[in-house]
């Protein structure tokens, strides 16, 4: 079966027999033990990271619900399966974690979702990590390398990674890709080798801005060391959230599609505005210098940024939208834009900003399912309209001195 009939069909093959049509929610924390039932065998799979053998005993140990989104999930990256974590961050510290077991370094990619970087720059789960462009993977190994962890397409540049090429770089050392930007619908990083994908589910999984989750997929025996550190450290997902998902997960195409002809329709639009320094995405020249888009991505995608001349100017080109909502996160049905340097980004030192290609003056747009002419009027009011009357340029004296 192709994609569109997983969304709609996966992890929901046993409704008929429970002679129900909607997916069920299941809200018990504990599972009773029956009158001469031995909990014990269940017990001791769930600790080694496996599913029950019968009864879930607690839900921090199995989830029902959740468990259902996962194995849906699973079918739409073609995986083995998946685990669901309270958030995406709290799905990437699982990752780490397992890794740390592993060995005591890991080798990333900048740029990145700003608190995946500053989380892994903190030190805070004592790991050593190298920073570095995708051609100088393998120099960064070390022979304790547990961990390749790329982001792809990534936050907020839009610079796409080659998965295949880090993944050979990576030899033996395993390669977790952070596909939120992509979603299973344009790209599919066990396809090329990586050994875990990871998302934010907060954003285009559900969809609606209205759940906060995380998931990675993978194989069985990966997917096991997550289970277990997700079981003793409780990160999990609650069902109304697992629920949720997995409602999201059957429009999931025809959203991503949707947004994407709208994106494209924008980016257009936006790059030849005169008050448009840039317009960052995929789909646009230059935008994909690797040759991703068909080989590796599916589309250009639903997320673009776009760069003023300044800071100051971004921020008033945000404050002058009607329509489009100033927010962090993505992948809503509604479009959002933010100015990464000010919000998502804030927390990664300028020097790394800047040298990761997030200008003060870039805005990130995450185009949603209204109609394309109604952003676009909001867009291009907003970038055209009256500018501040400009204060005569104080002169400074450090610029006067190399000017003359
Ligand atoms: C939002 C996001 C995360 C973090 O996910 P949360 O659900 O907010 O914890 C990680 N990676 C990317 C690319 C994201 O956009």
């Amino acid at each position: 079966m192709r994609p569109a009939t997983h969304a709609v069909h996966a992890g929901r093959d046993d409704l008929s027999t429970l002679g129900v049509h909607a997916l069920p929610i299941d809200l018990s924390t504990t599972y009773p033990v029956r009158p001469g039932e031995d909990p014990i065998p269940s017990l001791e799979a769930m600790v080694e990271g496996a599913a029950p053998s019968g009864n879930p005993v607690y839900s921090r140990l199995h989830q029902p619900t959740v468990a259902r989104f996962e194995h849906a999930i699973a079918e739409l990256e073609g995986g083995d399966a998946a685990v669901a974590f309270g958030s995406g961050m709290a799905a990437l510290t699982a990752v780490l974690l397992a890794a740390r077991a592993r060995g005591g370094h890991i080798v990333a990619v900048r740029p990145m979702y700003g608190t995946s970087d500053h989380l892994i720059s903190s030190g805070l789960l004592g790991l050593d990590a190298a920073w570095t462009d995708q051609d100088h993977v393998a120099d960064a190994r070390r022979p304790d390398t547990a961990l390749v962890l790329i982001e792809t397409p990534a936050n907020p540049t839009l610079d796409l990674v080659d998965i295949a090429h880090v993944v050979r770089q990576a030899g033996p050392v395993p390669v977790v890709v952070d596909s939120t930007f992509a979603t299973p619908v344009l790209q599919q990083p066990l396809v090329h080798g990586a050994a875990m994908v990871l998302h934010s589910a907060t954003k285009f999984l559900g969809g609606h801005g209205d759940v906060l989750a995380g998931v990675v997929i993978a194989s069985e025996a990966h997917v096991a060391s997550l289970r277990q550190i997700r079981l003793l450290t409780g990160g999990v997902l609650h069902p109304l959230g697992g629920y949720l998902l997995h409602r999201g997960l059957a429009t999931l195409p025809i959203r991503v599609q949707r947004a994407q002809a709208t994106a494209r329709e924008l980016a257009v639009r936006l790059a030849a505005h005169p008050a448009v320094e840039r317009v960052r995405y995929p789909g646009l020249p230059g935008g994909d210098p690797r040759l991703l888009l068909g080989r590796q991505l599916a589309g250009p995608g639903t997320m673009l940024g776009f760069e003023l001349r300044t800071g100051a100017e971004a921020r008033r080109v945000v404050d002058a939208l009607e329509l489009i909502t100033q927010a962090v996160s993505l992948g809503s049905v509604d479009t959002l834009i933010q100015q990464p340097a000010a919000l998502t980004h804030h927390v990664v030192d300028p020097a790394t900003r800047h040298a990761s290609g997030i200008a003060d003056g870039l805005l990130r747009l995450s185009v949603g399912l209204e109609d394309a002419e109604d952003l676009w009027a909001d867009l291009d009011q907003a970038l055209t309209a009256e500018r501040p009357q400009r204060r005569p340029r104080r002169r400074r004296r450090h610029q006067t001195t190399v000017d003359t």
